[in-house]
């Protein structure tokens, strides 16, 4: 992962002021409070933002699908201070912009696009391909033509400030794409944090999830993360709860992440308990690996509860129901902070 601080810097002010305003106005907790149904919850801070949007749409009793669809549009395209999903997202090591999004609704239908370029809302691509085509995936050119075909705009996504990011880091990174803590670079905090996974519970209790990232700054051309994947960045089964994910794809997709979470769920682990296990599946397999990379996975299960797990500290998440719109809750994580 790139650290998001250098690039923080390069910012321009306004960028820098919307950010502050959107972690100005957070309640930060490390207790997680009694859950109330419509809820809407999502990773890291500008979750904030996104589950604000989504409220509307649980607040007037519609469809949890409707609200995360509306919220993971925020990020992707209209937050400028975002670097991590949609049209601010930094480019895959070539300068090529490539989003990868999944959605899935409560009667288990889901639809994905991976490194899909040129379109600002792969979410809404990924809901097309739902409920418009026969199939489950879409990737690269052909989920473009299919977005274009269902009206939507094609455009440059490559913002002059992320162009500037990759062009210095072209110059010292010896081509070599980033997954690990490196130089310095600590995963998991305020300014290194990739997707956007929500998951929402709308009043009449069913259960959507929703999952949108450009994916590892300066990936292989072609790099396609646990985000789009269903199973592994985002899972719902109406019966139980959801889960998604954020941090190095990889290590998600070889663990199938999402699923598992749910289905620990299942057997009747709490939403944190079942991240954390999760969380210790991962470390376990790859010690080594996961010494130096951040995963965190969110969970939800039918009742409303939540909780959250990541590898390394720093890990954040937005939850937004009637009682409060912008609380931010501390994930708790297996090392420590330093
Ligand atoms: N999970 C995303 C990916 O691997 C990135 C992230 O959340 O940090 O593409």
């Amino acid at each position: 992962m790139y650290n998001r601080r250098k690039f923080i810097k390069l910012s321009a002010a306004g960028a820098s002021l919307a950010a502050l305003s959107n972690s100005a106005v957070a309640k930060t907790v490390s207790a997680i409070p009694d859950a109330k149904l419509p809820i809407v919850i999502s990773t890291w801070d500008f979750g904030i933002m996104a589950n604000k949007e989504a409220w509307k749409t649980l607040e007037a009793g519609g469809r949890a699908l409707d609200a995360l669809e509306a919220g993971a549009k925020i990020p992707e395209a209209l937050d400028i201070t975002n670097h991590t999903v949609g049209r601010h997202g930094l480019p895959d090591r070539d300068g090529h912009v490539t989003l990868d999004a999944c959605i899935m609704d409560e009667f288990g239908n889901c639809g994905s696009v991976a490194a899909m370029e040129d379109i600002a809302h792969p979410i809404s691509v990924a809901r097309l391909v739902m409920e418009k085509t026969p199939h489950v995936m879409l990737v690269g050119e052909g989920a473009t033509q299919f977005a274009v075909e269902q009206g939507m705009k094609k455009e440059k996504l490559l913002t002059p400030e992320s162009e500037k990011i990759w062009k210095e880091w072209l110059k010292t990174a010896k081509y070599s794409p980033v997954m690990n803590i490196e130089n310095g670079h600590k995963p998991g905090n305020e300014y290194n944090h990739d997707t956007i996974g929500m998951l929402a519970i709308d009043a009449k209790g069913n259960i959507s999830g929703a999952c949108t990232t450009s994916g590892m700054a300066f990936k292989l051309h072609g790099r396609v993360g646990d985000s789009p994947i269903i199973g592994a960045g985002l899972y719902v089964d109406n019966e139980v709860g959801g889960a998604t994910s954020t941090g190095v794809g990889e290590e998600v997709i070889r663990n199938v992440g999402s699923f598992l979470v749910v289905e620990l769920m299942r057997q009747g682990m709490s939403p944190e308990k079942a991240c954390k296990e999760a969380v210790h599946r991962i470390i376990k397999k790859k010690p080594d690996t996961a010494k130096n990379i951040q995963v965190g996975f969110l969970a939800i299960n039918k009742k409303g509860e939540y909780g959250a797990y990541a590898i390394q500290p720093g890990f954040s998440f937005a939850v937004c129901n009637a009682q409060q719109q912008d609380l931010l809750i501390k994930g708790k994580s297996f090392y420590p902070a330093k």
